[in-house]
């Protein structure tokens, strides 16, 4: 080794770890609410004054329901974090609803947790949602969908058709399908579920 070398240790060498930017929230919203305990700041944002307690933090735009920041720091529903706070774990896959219907309310009482078809089903029972929703008529398969065209007999008669060995392209234009529909049925791409 020739003299004036410099030793370098190889930790020296380690490039610190950029701190992911959860790292950094936490650690700003540890300065701003020094030792105040998660739940002690959920609750300090939240007018427990009226029947329902109304969540004063962050809205979501679209969806008008509270924001807020779970115990892991990751964002999510302030409704949610509430039930989480006082009714222990939301079961994976499961909503929060509202008996309520007001989407900023994290009163614990007005919360239950439920599949998104319950949610759907309550909502209904309730008649919230305007007649003539969407919401009202779910996406069905087949016949019952109001959207669909096709009935059940063309796509019958599509198969027949094509078993009799008539093209794709001739039965689409007989029957006044969407040019390649006929064949997607018959291949079973779509409507798959009729006999
Ligand atoms: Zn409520």
């Amino acid at each position: 080794m020739c003299a004036g070398s410099i030793r370098v240790s190889p930790k020296s060498l380690l490039i610190s770890p950029v701190p992911r930017s959860a790292d950094l929230q936490r650690k700003a919203s540890r300065a701003r609410w020094g030792t105040a305990s998660f739940p002690e700041r959920f609750w300090s944002k939240v007018d427990k004054s009226g029947d329902c307690w109304i969540w004063k933090g962050a809205r979501h735009r679209r969806t008008g329901y509270g924001c807020a920041r779970g115990p892991d720091g990751s964002q999510t529903q302030a409704h949610r974090v509430a039930f989480l706070l006082t009714k222990g774990p939301i079961p994976t896959g499961a909503l929060v609803r509202h008996t309520c219907d007001v989407r900023l309310c994290v009163k614990p009482d007005h919360l239950l947790s439920g599949t998104h078809s319950e949610n759907m089903r309550d909502r209904d029972e309730r008649d919230r949602t305007p007649r003539g929703s969407a919401l009202n008529h779910p996406p069905q398969k087949g016949e019952r969908n109001h959207a669909a065209k096709l009935t059940n007999e063309i796509v019958r008669a599509v198969r027949a058709m094509r078993s009799a060995g008539i093209p794709c392209r001739e039965i689409d234009r007989r029957l006044g399908l969407t040019y390649g529909h006929s064949w997607l049925i018959t291949r079973r791409k779509i409507w798959n579920h009729i006999d």
